[in-house]
């Protein structure tokens, strides 16, 4: 059976939480309580980074150069290689901010991803987000996974959902297989959700390796 992954970007893609260390670098005194009001579910995502941008003290300039110390999984490219190899569609699901994403990216020379998250706008210096991918009927997310998920699969496909954070909860239900690390294994062995534990993109490509498309023996199909 063919696979499409769905992957969260900050801290499962990247070492670490791009936001959260953008936030605690450059926000005055405030930030956590915002932050963890958003972690318990009382404030939207849209709320939240709005909330914390008026907090926010830093340029493009010391953006960028905070973004080039942002260092991706070990294993994040030779996974997308084997995707590639596969022709597995990859698509980047993040309630984060595309121009961190993007830059990133681009300083890895990863281009044609599939990239869903907020729009970050820049208005003289003093930023906002823009929640493009919302959900109406979901008062949480900026991006919502899970409605995306259920709009781009393709239902011969087995979907494939890699995460850690809160952002992944509500979509981590909504996949044939998880693959999950930090709060998100937490949250999944608490809510009886089947997940597979990783540490880097090196134990999906193992795990991809074991499962990949059908062999046929003897005309009969085995699918692993
Ligand atoms: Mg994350
Ligand atoms: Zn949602």
């Amino acid at each position: 059976m063919s696979k499409m992954f769905f992957l969260d970007f900050d801290g499962t893609i990247t070492k670490k939480d791009v936001v959260y260390a953008m936030v605690s670098k450059f926000c005055r005194p405030g930030w956590q309580e915002i932050g963890s009001r958003w972690e318990q579910g009382l404030l939207s995502t849209e709320d939240c980074a709005n909330q914390l941008f008026a907090l926010f003290d830093a340029s493009t300039a010391e953006i960028d150069q905070f973004l080039d110390t942002i260092v991706l999984d070990n294993y994040f490219t030779a996974f997308l290689q084997v995707c590639h190899n596969h022709n597995y569609p990859v698509y980047i699901l993040s309630d984060g901010y595309d121009h961190l994403i993007r830059y990133i990216f681009k300083k890895y020379a990863i281009t044609n991803l599939n990239i869903y998250a907020n729009k970050m706008v820049n208005r003289n210096e003093r930023f906002f987000i823009h929640c493009v991918y919302k959900n109406p009927q979901c008062d949480k997310c900026g991006t919502c996974k899970k409605e995306l998920l259920h709009r781009l699969k393709n239902i011969t496909h087995q979907i494939i959902y890699v995460g850690d954070g809160h952002s992944d909860k509500c979509v981590c239900h909504e996949a044939d297989i998880v693959f999950a690390k930090n709060y998100l294994w937490q949250y999944c062995l608490e809510n009886n959700v089947r997940a597979n534990h990783f540490h880097d993109f090196a134990d999906i490509i193992n795990w991809l390796n074991k499962h990949t498309t059908p062999t046929c023996i003897n005309n009969s199909t085995i699918i692993n």
